[in-house]
């Protein structure tokens, strides 16, 4: 039994509350199943790290676009760290780090790996469109997608947000390496919390993902694209790292 907690919708107080307060309206990590038009869902997963709210604000932008309407396709929505977020802190202390803590992970017994195995087994139970992790970074990198896989439909999703895409398998336990053997995944850089450029750069990618009938089964044209491979050792720059 992990603390996460379950919705099948969205609580009033969620869509203003900045992700500090978040702790206290879910009371801890939280999992949404929030119907849509299309199926399957896309699965979201923001706020791994408490200090990273980027995705969460990007996701309160769509929420309140299609409160009337509804959503153009199911969602499942992971609010992870919300206690390191009331905080402000990337994580607590008392945790390891929720983006290395996903199956595959070199230290299984945690409770944040056994929260994720929740996760995981839950959205999986039935098929997903595509699996999108949200960050920030620190310093003025360009805003780029992360990738497990190179098959066209993982960069495909990537280039929806960004032509640069950085492909590791290392660190294992990252939320993207777990999700791609179950669908398309990505780990977005969407630079630093705070500026407008990378909300609203976070909100139109999930809008357009959601509006997306199919992800391209076809290559990429090589000149939308440009592939970095991080080794993801302790020589790897550092801003590949903060995911
Ligand atoms: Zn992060």
């Amino acid at each position: 039994m992990t603390s996460l907690r379950r919705f099948d919708h969205v609580p009033e107080a969620m869509l203003k509350a900045t992700s500090i307060e978040l702790e206290q309206i879910l009371g801890g990590p939280a999992l949404f199943y929030l119907d849509g038009a299309r199926k399957p869902p896309l699965f979201i997963t923001v706020l791994q790290h408490g200090n990273e709210p980027t995705g969460f604000e990007a996701v309160q932008q769509i929420l309140e676009k299609y409160q009337a309407t509804g959503l153009p396709r199911a969602v499942w929505l992971f609010v992870a760290n919300v206690s390191g977020a009331a905080k402000g802190k990337r994580m607590l202390d008392s945790q390891s780090d929720y983006n290395r803590a996903w199956p595959g992970t070199t230290n299984p017994e945690t409770v944040e790996a056994a929260l994720m195995r929740e996760v995981v087994d839950t959205v999986t139970a039935e098929p997903l469109f595509a699996s999108v992790d949200l960050h920030n970074n620190t310093g003025s990198n360009p805003h780029y997608g992360c990738v497990n896989e190179l098959a066209p439909q993982y960069l495909q999703l990537a280039t929806l947000f960004a032509r640069t895409v950085v492909y590791f398998k290392q660190p294992v336990g990252v939320q993207s390496l777990a999700m791609a053997r179950h669908c398309p995944a990505v780990t977005l850089e969407c630079g630093q919390a705070g500026e407008h450029a990378a909300l609203s750069h976070a909100a139109d990618f999930l809008d357009a993902c959601l509006h997306l009938h199919h992800l391209p089964d076809q290559q990429v044209a090589s000149h939308d694209i440009s592939i970095l491979h991080s080794c993801g050792g302790k020589n790897a720059p550092r801003c590949y790292l903060r995911f």
